[in-house]
């Protein structure tokens, strides 16, 4: 049987193996589905062997399992290891899914469900990959090894140490991310560097109490003023990102990359239009499609806990982006400045909290390419409506 044909006449149990994966709430943040996360680590592995890899194994760590499996029959040629991971967001709010999160549901060809597109569809298109190619041609072309872990939504935490203890186990020539997008229907794409993450929340209080502000506003600076105008000091007006040091390392791109950027499929007005936002951003020279995987950014992530009458609680920023820890740190530091340049008397205590640093996959696979596999597109990540296009799925598991 050739490999499409296997393909095409095994639509339905693909389609029945990744809703049974759908269907595991394996939310690993939250502590009381330890065991729906346990419980979807067994059904990956159940599925790698199905798909004939061999060595499958639950590796247990300190927090949620690692799956592993491999399959390295063929002699001389280069080993792929693939990375993915079987944990899920939360679902919250559940009421604004349109079906439940956890009962996959088809609606105009795309399969909705918590975990349909990050990363349940795209780490078993690899392994159906295998499974289809195994079954029609007995063997595959290159040797695999499969990383799929249970952290990734609470920073991969045991990650790093699991890899660090299983160099051996794990080496290979070329590492595979599942955990990226197709860059449209029909159009397959290899991603070869992606946006590490570095966080940082700052908290901005004002007077030791609460003030009315009838009575004391105007003479007391107030912490929700100060931090908008530290925020908009961070990019200058060319979009450029003012905290030093910052594009110190940042590679540019090639005359090579930018021409095929350009030749892409990218529409940057239907782009803002679907966004329905009334225009784009981003630093001069650039085109939002390299703005969004090309350049470096800096985001704020949110601002909560505003309160400034009558109850007391510290104002909160998150700002995101960036590609290395020390960034984090220069951009603590900037703030501190900009800060201390605002109100040199200090009315204000001022901190700045490094609460997460965060580089995205390439901390742990030094000396390794990096390829993100894409067999999915057209989707929504994480959101209330995370949805997969249903026959994506096989033109997917074709292109790896
Ligand atoms: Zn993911």
């Amino acid at each position: 049987m050739s490999l499409a044909q296997y393909l095409s006449e095994n639509q339905d149990q693909f389609q029945a193996d990744l809703f049974r994966l759908l269907e595991i709430p394996s939310v690993s943040t939250d502590p009381a589905r330890k065991g729906e996360v346990a419980r979807c680590a067994e059904e990956v592995k159940r599925q790698m062997l199905q798909a004939g890899l061999e060595q499958v194994q639950v590796f247990e760590t300190p927090g949620h399992p690692v799956v592993y499996g491999q399959w390295l029959g063929a002699v001389d040629a280069p080993t792929v290891l693939v990375y993915g991971h079987y944990d899920v967001q939360p679902e919250d709010p559940v009421d604004l899914w349109t079906s439940p999160p956890f009962t996959p549901t088809i609606r105009d060809g795309k399969v909705y469900a918590r975990g349909a597109t990050d990363d349940k569809g795209q780490f078993i298109a690899h392994v159906k990959a295998v499974q289809a190619l195994m079954k029609s041609e007995g063997q595959l072309p290159v040797n695999v090894k499969f990383v799929i872990e249970g952290e990734e939504e609470i920073g991969s935490r045991n990650l790093a140490p699991f890899l660090e203890s299983h160099r051996e186990l794990l080496a290979a020539d070329v590492l595979v991310v599942s955990d990226s997008a197709m860059f449209a229907p029909g159009q397959p794409s290899i991603v070869y560097g992606l946006r590490g993450l570095a966080y940082v929340e700052v908290e901005v209080f004002g007077a030791d109490s609460d003030l009315h502000s009838g009575v004391f506003g105007g003479a007391v600076p107030n912490p929700g003023f100060e931090l908008a105008k530290i925020i908009s000091q961070l990019k200058d007006e060319q979009g450029r990102i003012t905290v030093p040091g910052f594009y110190d390392k940042v590679v540019d791109l090639t005359a090579q990359e930018r021409s095929d950027y350009a030749r892409l499929p990218f529409d940057a007005e239907e782009f803002r239009k679907e966004l329905n936002v009334p225009g784009l951003s981003g630093e001069a020279g650039y085109t939002p499609l390299e703005h969004r995987s090309g350049r470096p950014t800096l985001e704020v992530n949110g601002i909560g806990r505003l309160r400034f009458l009558q109850e007391r609680g510290p104002m909160t920023d998150q700002l995101r982006g960036m590609q290395q820890p020390a960034l984090g740190i220069a951009l603590a530091t900037r703030l501190q400045d900009l800060f201390a340049m605002q109100l040199p008397s200090r009315p204000h205590r001022f901190q700045i909290v490094l609460t997460e640093l965060k580089i995205a996959l390439s901390l742990t696979m030094r000396g390794h390419r990096q390829l993100g596999g894409g067999p999915i597109a057209d989707f929504q990540v994480s959101g209330h409506q995370e949805h997969l296009q249903a026959g994506l799925h096989i033109e997917g598991m074709m292109t790896f």
